[in-house]
């Protein structure tokens, strides 16, 4: 069973966006709670009229109506599953003028509404390792708190009066024409209240600044430069509202030999070319500890052996990386003159097949060297 919005608005289905806005206008004006106490029949009707505007109102939802009688919500259920969405529609439409049409209340409420405490970014430099495995740190934040002496009011236990400026409302109305017209309150700022003694606390502020001794778990895999966000952690919320976020923005120190290329962990292994001929056993470091790895003969410059899982873990928990050994062959600077014989021994006892990984490209370089 599906509802006609048009009907409910009495538009035709041609109407434009101006006469659903003015027929919308008119009908929430008539059926408003405020106007109409104790009236389920108009609190009923309030509703329908939120509703059919909700949907005409939205180019998209519109023509999903034309077409299908009916509008869908992102599960793919028709409708509205009862929920209330009439009263923040009507306020987003009306604003605080309407708040006004109905005297001060509603407005000198909202500017006591309870607010979220603002962010804190703080910075913190960990070890290359730490990263790897994560770990608990200690960080000292600058932190605004709610004053315990006046408990945020900025004013001495009993030292708060009405405001006579605006009696309490923490608003000025003004009569023009037909509408009245509201301003917030200068003297006490909207509050509708006057703090005669200052808190001696907080001076008046309402608030101290202290610095809190936070632990924050930085989980294992994290990044150079990452950020993280602790629900909460930030500056206290104002009138109740819930507290900031805490910003921590990691640095990781280098190390001195390891690399991260995500969750790899790269180490270059420097070998003689001796090594690299006739293939080692190399005890190499790991992050948590050592490894002996084979180097087979006739490695080559720039190879790289593979240790599955010996990375690091992903940070969001997917998974762990590897460690990647770029091994680097070391041709000698320095040589005996006892060691240049064997080399020149050794030349002589070369032909293509001692190199036969590069057979073809010393082929293809005779080839041209001799056309
Ligand atoms: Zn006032
Ligand atoms: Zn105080």
């Amino acid at each position: 069973m599906s509802k006609d919005y048009y009907a409910i608005l009495g538009v035709s289905k041609n109407a434009t966006e101006i006469e659903i806005k003015k027929a919308y206008r008119k009908l929430a004006l008539q059926y408003h709670p405020d106007r109409n106490p104790d009236n389920k029949e108009a609190e009923e009707k309030f509703r329908e009229v939120n509703e059919a505007y909700q949907v005409l109102s939205d180019p998209q939802k519109r023509a999903q109506f034309d077409q299908f009688g009916r509008v869908f919500d992102e599960n793919g259920s028709s409708g509205f599953s009862g929920q209330d969405f009439g009263s923040t529609i009507f306020e987003e439409f009306f604003g605080d003028v309407f708040g006004d049409f109905f005297g001060g209340a509603r407005g000198a409420r909202q500017r006591k509404r309870p607010r979220k405490g603002s962010n804190i970014e703080v910075n913190v430099e960990i070890e290359f390792l730490e990263a790897c495995f994560g770990i608990s740190k200690k960080v000292k934040v600058p932190k605004t708190a709610n004053c315990k002496r006046c408990d945020g009011t900025g004013a001495e236990p009993g030292g708060v009066t009405t405001c006579n400026t605006c009696h309490g409302t923490g608003q000025i109305t003004q009569r023009q024409g037909f509408f009245t017209l509201s301003t917030t309150c200068p003297q006490c700022g909207g509050t509708g209240e006057f703090i005669k003694d200052r808190c001696k606390e907080c001076k008046g502020e309402g608030s101290v600044r202290e610095y809190k001794t936070l632990e924050v778990k930085i989980p294992a895999g994290i990044e150079n430069n990452m950020t993280l966000r602790i629900s909460g952690g930030g500056n206290d919320g104002i009138y109740g509202g819930p507290a900031g976020d805490l910003f921590v923005h990691v640095k990781v120190k280098e190390h001195e030999y390891f690399r991260r290329e995500g969750r790899n962990i790269i180490l270059d292994v420097p070998i003689s070319f001796v090594d690299a001929s006739l293939g080692t056993s190399l005890n190499i470091p790991t992050i948590d500890g050592s490894e002996t790895i084979k180097i087979k003969p006739g490695t080559q410059p720039d190879e790289k052996i593979v240790l599955k899982g010996k990375g690091v873990p992903d940070v969001q928990g997917y998974g762990i990386g590897n460690m990647i050994i770029n091994l680097k062959v070391v041709i000698p600077t320095k040589l005996s003159k006892k060691q240049k014989e064997l080399l020149e021994t050794f030349k002589k006892e070369s032909n293509e097949d001692t190199y036969s990984s590069e057979k073809s490209l010393w082929e293809k370089m005779k080839s041209f060297f001799n056309s």
